[in-house]
């Protein structure tokens, strides 16, 4: 045991030491995030695969910290999940995102529909619910303009307190979406057990679609699937032309990806949409 203990201590390099110390100090910066106005939102268009009319949008959290530069969602993400930190950035997040949203639906005469993604941390939190409410009352917004989008390794988890904030949240009228679906556990009982509007395929299978048959026949059978049991299908990360035709004229509903438009600022989505943003 003492051999073992001491191969574990050795296991513990300079380098790795170097990780802990800039995770903790990244912790710390993300700590004052909100205070310092250091997080901002990008908004990516969500289009009617048979119009091409934009349809909504997924919100996309940013941070611009003054020591790390910019860092993607995927590092800190993570990081604010596992301190905590993801519930006062998600309040942050929740009312920035139905701010802009009530203000771009003004300005464009027309409602639209946000995706957020929500971690299992936040569902937990038991003001989340009253909060999620008091946002939306306060923009005026149609709880059905909100999409939450959960991945199915939150599910797995299977605890009360998310399972019961997700119930409540339907009985609102907000609408689920199952996100990256086809990279987790995949089980259906899922899709049985809440009733999902939207199934997003992951970017993993949209991306070979047109030249991996495997992964196109595991698309066709997502989309067959979600049909089945009435629910809208998106494909992210259509990149292609060839893609985005494959995904239309097999019947998914909606295409999010760079061939439309990368995450714009809501300056920028106000221009993609053709409207003037409102002072
Ligand atoms: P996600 O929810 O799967 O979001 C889609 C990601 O794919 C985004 O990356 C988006 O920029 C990227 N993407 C969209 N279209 C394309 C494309 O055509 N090609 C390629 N290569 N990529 C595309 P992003 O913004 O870096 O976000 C990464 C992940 O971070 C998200 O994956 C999500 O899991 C997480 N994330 C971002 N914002 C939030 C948030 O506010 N809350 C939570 N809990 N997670 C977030
Ligand atoms: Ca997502
Ligand atoms: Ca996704
Ligand atoms: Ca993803």
């Amino acid at each position: 045991a003492k051999a073992a203990g001491r191969n574990t201590y050795r296991f513990f390099t300079p380098e790795m030491n170097r990780d802990a110390a800039e995770r903790l100090e990244m912790e710390s910066e993300l700590r004052h995030a909100v205070e310092r106005g250091e997080l901002y939102l990008a908004y990516q268009p969500q289009l009617a695969l048979g119009t091409r009319e934009v349809i909504g949008c997924e919100a996309l959290m940013r941070w611009n910290n003054r020591r790390f530069g910019e860092v993607p969602p995927d590092r800190f993400i993570p990081l604010a999940e596992e301190s905590g930190l993801i519930n006062p950035i998600g309040e942050w997040m929740l009312d920035r995102v139905l701010a802009d949203m009530s203000a771009l639906h003004r300005a464009l005469g027309r409602r639209l529909a946000v995706s957020i993604n929500i971690s299992s941390r936040q569902l937990k939190e038991p003001v989340f619910l009253e909060r999620f409410r008091h946002y939306l009352d306060g923009y005026a917004l149609a709880p059905d303009d909100v999409l939450i989008e959960i991945t199915e390794s939150l599910l797995v988890e299977d605890d009360d307190a998310t399972m019961s904030c997700l119930d409540a949240l339907v009985r609102m009228g907000v609408r689920l979406s199952m996100d990256d679906f086809g990279t987790g556990y995949s089980s259906l009982s899922y899709l049985k057990r809440f009733p999902f509007s939207e199934i997003k395929i992951d970017r993993d299978f949209v991306r070979d679609i047109t030249t991996d048959p495997g992964d196109a026949a595991l698309c066709l059978a997502i989309i067959a699937m979600a049909k089945g049991l009435g629910i809208q299908v998106v494909g992210e990360g259509v990149e292609t032309e060839a893609q985005c035709e494959f995904l239309r004229d097999n019947d998914a509903d909606i295409g999010q990806g760079y061939l439309f438009s990368k995450p714009l600022r809501l300056e920028d989505l106000c221009g993609y949409l053709g409207v003037r943003r409102e002072a």
